[in-house]
């Protein structure tokens, strides 16, 4: 292993220190925290595994909270991809590099009013949008929190349990968190998920149905995370409503974050 490639200022070799398996190919992993590493919830960082050529660094959504003393990341193994192949063997005690800087502008601090804050994600894009539940920022910043998690099959509904549990313990005065899941290749979903797409959802009305909420520029500020396809696609939905994206010098409506 070509692990002397990596030992740069940039980046500092943390140790796995728990790995969780939701289903066959998704999987959660805890890391060490660098020391002084800084990151606002929603940030990603980039991590990297030695091979025996050249090293290969990916993106990772941080799932952990800003305060925790380890880092968190929820992955997909992606079939015969570059990094996901080595990763997905990943085993407490194991070596991973971590550059030593976050990045990233899909946090809550992105807006400076409004509401609502819908956090719509598919697959591990739901990843951020942990984070920034764990973590108090938007608890107080907005009313409302709608986490709309869209997935395939049921069994892919990662972190429900704990998401669940923030909803149900979230303290008086803070936002009310509205969960929305839906399952699209099942033929029955449980009593209260949806089964479409975000973006079928969207143009039907049923999400802002289930939610009760509607979908105003004035007060939904609106983050999407994920499989490119559903960002472009909503983009398209939510400019024929009016709503604009998230510009350095222009406010806007929602902000994106493609995974490839
Ligand atoms: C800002 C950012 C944050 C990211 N955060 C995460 C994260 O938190 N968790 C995560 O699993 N991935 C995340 N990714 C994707 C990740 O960086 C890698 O692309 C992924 O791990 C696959 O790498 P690979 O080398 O195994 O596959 P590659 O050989 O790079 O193959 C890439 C192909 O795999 C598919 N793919 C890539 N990522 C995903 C995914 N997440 N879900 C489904 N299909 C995918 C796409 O078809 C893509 O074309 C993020 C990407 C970006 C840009």
């Amino acid at each position: 292993m070509n692990t002397e490639a990596l030992a740069t200022d940039k980046a500092i070799r943390e140790t796995v220190i728990a790995v969780h398996r939701w289903t066959d190919d998704l999987f959660s992993f805890k890391t060490t925290r660098p020391q002084g590493y800084q990151f606002t919830a929603g940030q990603y960082a980039r991590l990297g595994l030695a091979t025996d050529s050249d090293p290969i660094w990916r993106a990772y959504s941080i799932t952990s909270a800003p305060d925790d003393d380890y880092l968190e990341y929820y992955s997909v193994t992606v079939p015969g991809g570059a990094f996901t192949t080595l990763l997905k063997d990943i085993k407490p005690g194991d070596g991973i590099w971590t550059e030593k800087q976050s990045y990233g502008f899909m946090t809550a601090d992105r807006f400076s009013d409004g509401d609502e804050l819908w956090m719509l994600s598919t697959g591990t894009g739901l990843g951020p949008f942990v984070s920034i539940l764990r973590d108090p920022m938007a608890w107080k910043k907005f009313r409302h929190l709608v986490l709309v998690h869209c997935v395939r099959h049921a069994k892919e509904f990662a972190y429900q349990d704990q998401l669940f549990a923030l909803q149900k313990n979230s303290p008086e005065g803070l936002a009310k968190l509205h969960i929305v899941q839906s399952a699209t290749r099942e033929t029955e979903n449980r009593s209260g998920r949806l089964s479409g797409r975000i973006t079928s959802l969207l143009e039907n009305g049923e999400l802002e149905k289930k939610v009760g909420i509607p979908i105003t520029t004035a007060s939904s500020r609106i983050m999407l995370c994920g499989n490119p396809e559903m960002i472009e696609d909503t983009r398209r939905i939510l400019h024929l409503r009016g709503l604009r994206p998230c510009r350095r010098a222009l406010p806007g409506q929602f902000v994106t974050e493609n995974y490839w």
